[in-house]
C-alpha cells in the first residue's frame, strides 16, 4: 500500500471509533486490527507492527479511567504510537556551521538517488545563504561525473571531478582539499554506487572516508524498495557508520514501510526526504510533521520552521503560535511568505484540512492563483478583523460579503479562508499542548 493510502486507512480506522456510540473492547480491537493490517501492507516489519500494537493497547488500557474523552485518547495514542515508529530518539542531527568547513559524504547503492541528493542538499543550503560545492567521487559509473556536473551546473553550484582520474579516493581527497583552501562552508562528496552490497564498494567507502574526514555521512535509501531496505542498511552502517538518512522517492508510488523499518534497525534519524526529481523536492524530517502529513491533518508547525529557515517576514506569528494562537493576520502574514518561497505545490501540502491536497492535485499555476484570491481576501480585511480569531465574521456575517465584494471573490471563498484560519488557530492550540501545555495532541475529531 502506498504512503497515502495508508494515511487514509488509519484516518479511517480512527473516524470509525469516533463514529461508534459505545468504545468497548471489539470497536479497539477492531482498530488495531484495521491498524496493523495497514501497516504489514505497507511493509512496515512485522516485529514493528506488534511492538505498536502492544503498546498503543497497553497506553489505551493504561489511561482509560472515568472521565477521560476515549475518543480522544485513541486519537492521541494512534498519532504518538505512529510518531514512535519513525523516531529512533536520536536528536543528533547534523548541523552544520557558517565559516567553518562542514565535509558531508553520501553513501547508497546505485539508483537510490544519491547524485540527486547531493545537489537537493546542496541547493538546500546554499539558499540558506552556505557557500557549497560538490565533488563527484563516482569514478566507477560512466557518466556520474556528466551527471553531477550538469545538475550543479544548472542550480549555479561549484563542483569538482575529473574524466582521467580513476582513483575515487584521489578524486575526493583533490576535490575536498580544493573546496577547503577556498573556504567553502558545505563539501558535499558523492561516492559510487552499485547494484549490490560489494565489498570491494565498502571498502573503498572507508578509504574515502579515511581521506576526507566527513563530519556527517548519510545513507540514501531508496523507499520503495520495501523489506531489502533493512539488510542493506545494516551493511551501511556496519562499514561507514552513516549518523543521518536520506529517505528518497517518497513521493508517488512507494510504500515506505520497508524503510522506515529499516531506519528503527539502524536506530539513525532521518534527516531529510526525498518527494521527487526535482532539486526542491527535499524536505527535512521530523517525526511528527511526517505523521501529520500522512494522515493529512496539516504540517503548520513544518510550514512555519520552513519559513523561518528562510529569513522571510514573521512578524508575531512564531510568537503568537508558540502561544496557541493564530489570528487572520498571521495567515495573511505565512500566505504572503509562501508565494515567495515556491515550490507550491509542495508548501501547501502542509497546509491541513484537506485544503493542502486539494491544492497540491491541481498543479502550481492553478494552486498561485488560488492562494493569491485567499491573500486579496485578506488584504481586504480591516486591521481589527485581521488581528481576530475570525469568530467577528461569525457575530457579523455582512462583513463575509463586504469582504468578497472589495476582494473581487466569492462569499464561499471567504468562508473557506475562514476555516483555513479556524483550523490552523486549533492546530497551533494543540501543538502548544504537544510542546507540553495542556491539552494535548489530536487528530481533529
Ligand atoms: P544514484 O545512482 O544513487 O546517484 O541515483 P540518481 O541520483 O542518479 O537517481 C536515480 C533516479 O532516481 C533518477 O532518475 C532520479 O531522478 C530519481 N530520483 C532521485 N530522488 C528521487 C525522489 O525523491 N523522487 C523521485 N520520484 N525520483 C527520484
Amino acid at each position: 500500500m502506498v504512503l497515502a493510502d495508508l494515511g487514509r486507512r488509519i484516518n479511517s480506522a480512527v473516524a470509525d471509533v469516533s463514529k461508534a456510540n459505545v468504545v468497548d473492547e471489539s470497536v479497539i480491537s477492531g482498530l488495531l486490527k484495521e491498524i496493523c493490517n495497514a501497516l504489514l501492507e505497507s511493509d512496515v516489519n512485522v516485529k514493528l507492527v506488534s511492538r505498536l500494537r502492544n503498546k498503543l493497547k497497553a497506553t489505551i488500557d493504561a489511561q482509560d479511567k472515568p472521565g477521560v474523552n476515549k475518543k480522544k485518547l485513541i486519537q492521541k495514542a494512534v498519532f504518538d504510537e505512529l510518531c514512535d515508529l519513525v523516531d529512533c530518539h536520536q536528536s543528533e542531527i547534523f548541523k552544520p556551521k557558517k565559516k567553518q568547513t562542514n565535509v558531508v559524504m553520501f553513501v547508497g547503492l546505485q539508483g537510490a538517488g544519491k547524485t540527486t541528493s547531493c545537489t537537493k542538499l546542496a541547493v538546500y543550503y546554499q539558499r540558506r545563504g552556505f557557500k557549497v560545492g560538490l565533488v563527484c567521487a563516482d569514478t566507477f559509473r560512466a557518466g556520474a561525473f556528466d551527471q553531477l556536473k550538469q545538475n550543479a551546473t544548472k542550480s549555479k553550484i561549484p563542483y569538482y571531478g575529473s574524466y582521467t582520474e580513476t582513483d575515487p579516493v584521489k578524486v575526493a581527497f583533490d576535490g575536498v582539499e580544493k573546496f577547503k583552501k577556498e573556504k567553502f562552508e558545505i563539501i558535499i562528496v558523492d561516492t559510487s554506487g552499485r547494484h549490490r552490497q560489494e565489498a570491494e564498494l565498502f571498502e573503498e567507502m572507508v578509504q574515502i572516508g579515511e581521506a576526507v574526514k566527513p563530519n556527517q555521512t548519510i545513507m540514501v535509501l531508496d523507499a520503495s524498495i520495501g523489506q531489502a531496505a533493512e539488510a542493506q542498511s545494516k551493511a551501511f552502517k556496519e562499514s561507514s557508520n552513516f549518523g543521518a538518512i536520506i529517505l528518497t522517492k517518497l513521493d508517488g508510488h512507494a510504500k515506505g514501510g520497508g524503510a522506515i523499518s529499516a531506519v528503527a534497525a539502524t536506530e539513525t534519524p532521518i534527516a531529510f526526504i526525498g518527494t521527487g526529481e526535482h532539486v526542491h523536492d527535499l524536505e527535512t524530517f521530523s517525526p511528527r510533521q511526517f505523521i501529520s502529513k500522512l494522515l493529512g491533518i496539516g504540517d503548520i508547525q513544518g510550514l512555519m520552521e520552513h519559513v523561518q529557515s528562510l529569513d522571510l517576514d514573521q512578524k508575531d506569528s512564531m510568537k503568537n503560535f508558540s502561544e496557541g494562537k493564530f489570528t487572520l493576520e498571521d495567515f495573511q502574514t505565512q500566505m504572503g511568505n509562501i508565494m515567495k518561497m515556491g515550490p507550491l505545490s509542495k508548501l501547501t501540502s502542509m497546509l491541513p484540512g484537506g485544503l493542502g491536497q486539494m491544492m497540491s492535485q491541481v498543479g502550481d499555476e492553478e494552486t498561485s492563483k488560488r492562494l493569491k484570491r485567499m491573500i486579496y481576501i485578506m488584504d481586504s480585511m480591516t486591521k481589527q478583523e485581521l488581528k481576530s480569531d475570525g469568530k467577528i465574521f461569525i457575530e457579523e456575517p455582512t462583513r463575509i460579503l463586504r469582504v468578497a465584494r472589495g476582494s473581487g471573490t466569492s462569499v464561499t471563498e471567504v468562508e473557506l479562508v475562514l476555516m483555513q484560519q479556524k483550523m490552523m488557530a486549533k492546530m497551533a492550540s494543540s501543538t502548544k499542548g504537544m510542546m507540553g501545555g495542556p491539552g494535548g495532541a489530536g487528530m481533529p475529531g
